[in-house]
């Protein structure tokens, strides 16, 4: 067995302004490191379409293992027109998955902050969004991207028949219900659970393990529980009603998306992949920004490098247990808003126009 190096992290920049973005963390790093004496070991490998052109492969042994022995890994992003041809088993896009799958990255969290300097980014009236603080929890290894039998297959007639199998078993509910109960505590105490338990099996499992499970080691924490589709509506039509959504693989895939663009600029979101928690308290886990490798903008040196940095922040919280860093980092990010400094995909009348490494500079400098 492959154990946790507490202070381990490993940075997989990636493709298209993964790069540039996952730069501007290795700095607050070192900040870190150098002002606060933090002893983080810094590694460094490739990973998507930048590691195919190498090795013939999204993701090599070594780096995989370099994984496993990682309790942070920071990932840019993955893909990009380059890689289009190239056969499914190796494109940039299998990487993500397997590190995700195999390291059993079973929640995913994604916060929808709206931030008040940019209440006017989002296309929902400033009123309905200004101040928005949503915690999504998404389960990420199972459900119908995953299940068995799929495929696509011939039937009768010269028809063909696609099959994708919705599955859930009662462990895999538990265990990411359990992650949320135990965000909302941190937080406004209250977690929303949705599904489609009106026409599907699985979903009304959902709602009774996640019933019960509260029932036996959360009554502490408001519980509710919302269809999806409901819920699709809701965010739109009153976001700030929720707090923690917890929801499936499927469901939260497009819940999350949704919720991140109440808020403006996918430059911003970060998110956490989270594993289960060992015997000794070990966890592993994944960051990285929502956004993707944004062909359109790379090498331009203008990519919003917040989303990695805030990301960065989520891994000080929950992978390094220094909640006080973390916080500091996300007031520093407000301080340099407050400024008025705007990378171009956030830029606004009367506000800075900075480049991706002068916002990280900024950035820094607020920690000082
Ligand atoms: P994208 O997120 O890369 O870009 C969408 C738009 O948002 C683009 O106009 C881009 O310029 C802009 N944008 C994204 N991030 C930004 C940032 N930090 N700062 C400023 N502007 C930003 O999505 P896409 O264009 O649909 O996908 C491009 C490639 O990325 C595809 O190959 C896709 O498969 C891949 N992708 C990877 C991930 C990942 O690695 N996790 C996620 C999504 C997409």
């Amino acid at each position: 067995m492959i154990k946790v190096k507490k202070r381990r992290v490993l940075l997989l920049p990636g493709d298209g302004i993964g790069p540039e973005v996952i730069a501007e963390v290795k700095k607050v790093i070192n900040w870190f490191n150098d002002k606060k004496s933090l002893d983080f070991e810094i590694d460094e490998d490739l990973v998507g379409g930048i590691s195919f052109d190498k090795h013939g492969t999204p993701l090599t042994d070594e780096v995989f293992y370099k994984a496993l022995e990682s309790a942070v890994i920071m990932l840019g992003a993955v893909g990009g027109p380059k890689w289009d041809g190239v056969e499914f088993s190796k494109k940039p896009e299998r990487a993500l998955l397997k590190l995700r799958k195999e390291l059993k990255l079973f929640a995913n969290l994604r916060p929808a902050i709206c931030f008040e300097q940019l209440v006017n980014a989002s296309t929902l009236k400033p009123e309905i969004v200004s101040g928005l603080d949503i915690l999504i929890v998404r389960e990420l290894t199972g459900g119908v991207y995953f299940g068995e039998p799929r495929g696509i297959k011939p039937i009768e007639n010269g028809e063909r028949k696609g099959v994708n199998t919705h599955t859930y078993t009662s462990s895999e509910i538990i265990r990411v219900a359990r992650v949320a109960f135990d965000l909302a505590k941190k937080r406004s105490n209250r977690v929303i659970s949705c599904e489609k338990s009106n026409v599907m099996e699985a979903g009304q499992l959902w709602k009774e393990e996640v019933q019960s499970l509260h029932d036996k080691d959360y009554k502490d924490v408001e519980l509710s529980h919302m269809l999806a589709d409901n819920c699709a509506m809701q965010l739109v039509r009153n976001p700030k009603q929720f707090d923690v959504i917890l929801t499936d693989n499927l469901f939260g895939d497009m819940l999350s998306d949704e919720a991140s663009m109440l808020t403006g600029s996918l430059g911003l979101l970060p998110s956490a992949s989270l594993g289960a928690k060992n015997k000794d308290g070990e966890m592993r886990a994944m960051y990285e920004p929502i956004h993707g490798s944004a062909p359109d903008i790379a090498g331009k040196g203008v990519a919003n490098p917040i989303a990695s940095i805030l990301s960065f922040a989520m891994a000080l919280r929950y992978s390094l247990d220094l909640d006080n860093e973390a916080e500091a980092l996300e007031k520093a990010v407000q301080e340099a808003l407050n400024d008025g400094l705007r990378t171009k995909d956030i830029m606004s009348d009367k506000m800075k126009e900075v480049s991706t490494s002068q916002m990280g500079d900024a950035i820094i400098s607020k920690l000082q």
